[in-house]
């Protein structure tokens, strides 16, 4: 059927009402089929899901983008993961509505706005400076109030917060960094894309036990490298 006008599924050229519809619907969709159809269950996360306006965490120009199946830049060479990977990774993670998480690699924030509300705090380091101050500036906005950023390097963690019922890590670093071990609470759970080479990475969950470290291979992933100073600086 031919429509003329008014029939726009643009969201960006939508009035603002009809375009935060629009982003609320294409929201729904992303959670339904993307995410709970590959198997991703857990109520409290599918429901963070729901929630978080992903479109906000979003250069302008690929806003009509945020909720398809894949990254996006968000500048300075990042990328925003695919949301399915977001869901994953948080559901691995098994949040707790006291837990104090640890985030390295915030980006554009939007991983840390989605489990600021299955946890009591959010500690997120970013190592590009610029992004680490939007991220924060969007955060806030935004009323993620128990989320915060820091810019520095993740290997280091953030020992005056430590420890951390939890760890996420959405850079890829060559082996684990053992400061973060170390900032894990005992029984604490870490989830880490472990390998340097593109596309030969695995994402582990690590579990901190009177034992020893249990690890287990959940997901081959592709991040971009955990580094340890900025690109071109
Ligand atoms: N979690 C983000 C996506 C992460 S992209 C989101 O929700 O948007 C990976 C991020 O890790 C990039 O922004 C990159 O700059 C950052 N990064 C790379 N090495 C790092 C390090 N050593 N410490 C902290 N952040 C790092």
């Amino acid at each position: 059927m031919l429509t003329f006008g008014g029939c726009d599924p643009e969201p960006a050229r939508l009035a603002p009402g009809a375009e935060e519809a629009a982003f609320a619907a294409a929201r729904a969709r992303m959670v339904k089929e993307q995410i709970a159809a590959r198997g991703i269950t857990k109520a409290r996360v599918l429901s963070a899901m729901a929630q978080v306006p992903r479109h906000e965490f979003i250069p302008k120009a690929a806003r009509a983008q945020a909720y398809e199946d894949w990254p996006l830049p968000i500048g300075h060479g990042q990328t925003i993961s695919q949301p399915y990977i977001v869901a994953f990774m948080t559901a691995a993670l098994d949040p707790e509505p006291g837990d104090r998480v640890l985030e390295i690699g915030t980006g554009s924030g939007y991983q840390a706005a989605v489990l600021s509300g299955l946890v009591a705090e959010v500690f997120s380091i970013e190592i590009v400076a610029p992004l680490a101050r939007r991220a924060e500036a969007d955060l806030q906005r935004l009323g993620y109030g128990n989320v915060r950023v820091r810019a520095g390097d993740g290997h280091l963690g953030w020992p005056e917060a430590a420890p951390f019922d939890a760890i996420i890590v959405t850079c890829a670093p060559e082996q684990v960094p053992p400061a973060l071990v170390d900032q894990l609470k005992a029984g604490g759970r870490m989830i880490v894309p472990v390998g340097s080479t593109w596309g030969a990475q695995e994402l582990y969950l690590l579990r901190k036990t009177p034992g020893g470290l249990e690890r287990q291979a959940v997901l081959p992933v592709r991040f971009v490298p955990m580094v340890t100073a900025p690109k071109g600086k």
